[in-house]
């Protein structure tokens, strides 16, 4: 069994968007993120920590704004336009969830699609779903594209099945895998398919993106199977120093031994969303004209 180390596979992402910064600089250019977090949801903060201090590292313009819960439709809509008419800014992001009152749609709607580097503006999505290259693909699935391509995994002509259908990770995983040059043959799996097992045994390469933990167990996997385990879950474990643990959707322990390869949690595809994202934002500053 192949422990697919996302870790390693990031980190290697980087260094080519270190080239590809330093490219840029000689142009003139330094490619600038703004992310936005509203409220104070520990994970999103976290998150938003992270990925602003990946961008720093990597010499990125880095703008974080952090809004109270209470902000208002109008007033993140407010910012979304200053954001968009930066010019100091290639790339935006809201970080998901916003608070109940925020209709997340609209603020997606609102960011520029050029600077849209989640992939989450309709027009990202249709391009994604048109194979227009032009258009930027969401972080998480093409992070997981790009390690079934580090490990050596072959696409063409294999069964994949996608667990769960989200417009963030299981849509998109399912478009990627399918298009042409990856040439998978896709089945997508939701809360009300019927004899979940039955249709995972089946996967050459199963992507468990469902958010429950531990949920995907050995009943569930072919023998020879290549995992991709999106999911990031907390569970209580008070042997941890921070009274929790990550867990993924998939029960690693029973799973492993089955698989050809299998990504852990945490360090398989965690990592890989950052990375990407650098990338997007990298691209989105790549594609705009000098000047
Ligand atoms: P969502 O809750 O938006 O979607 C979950 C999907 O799983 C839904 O389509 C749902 O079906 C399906 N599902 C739920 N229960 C079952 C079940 N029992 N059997 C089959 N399908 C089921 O989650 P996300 O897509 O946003 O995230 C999925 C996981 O990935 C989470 O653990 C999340 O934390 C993690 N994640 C990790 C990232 C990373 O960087 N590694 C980034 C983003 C997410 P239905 O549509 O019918 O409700």
């Amino acid at each position: 069994m192949v422990r697919i180390d996302g870790t390693a596979v990031a980190a290697k992402v980087i260094d080519e968007i270190k080239v590809r910064v330093a490219t840029l600089a000689a142009r003139g250019v330094t490619p600038g993120l703004a992310v936005v977090l509203v409220g104070d949801n520990p994970a999103s903060r976290a998150y938003v920590r992270s990925k602003d201090k990946k961008a720093a590292e990597l010499g990125l313009f880095s703008l974080k704004k952090e809004l109270p819960t209470t902000t208002s439709q109008d007033e993140l809509l407010r910012l979304v336009a200053e954001l968009n008419a930066d010019p100091r800014i290639h790339g935006i992001l809201v970080q998901s969830p916003p608070p109940p009152h925020i209709d997340e749609s609209a603020i997606v709607r609102a960011i520029d699609p050029r600077k849209d580097v989640d992939g989450f503006h309709p027009e990202n999505v249709a391009k994604l779903a048109l194979e227009d290259p032009t258009g930027f693909v969401p972080c998480t699935p093409l992070g997981c594209l790009r390690l079934l391509e580090a490990a050596g995994i072959a696409t063409a002509g294999k069964h994949a099945v996608v667990v769960g259908r989200s417009m963030i990770v299981g849509k998109p995983m399912a478009l990627l895998l399918m298009r042409r040059g990856t040439d998978a043959t896709v089945t997508i799996a939701h809360s009300r398919t019927r004899d979940l097992p039955a249709i995972t045994r089946q996967a050459d390469i199963l992507i468990a993106a469902l958010g429950k933990p531990l949920f995907l167990t050995a009943e569930h996997v072919k023998e020879g199977a290549v995992v991709i385990d999106v999911g990031i879950n907390r569970i209580s474990d008070s042997a941890h120093p921070k009274g929790y643990r990550l867990v993924g959707d998939v029960d690693f322990e029973s799973v492993a031994p089955r698989c050809a390869a299998i990504t852990p949690v945490p360090g398989g595809v965690g990592p890989m969303t950052i990375a990407m994202l650098m990338q997007n934002c990298v691209q989105a500053a790549e594609a705009t004209p000098a000047g």
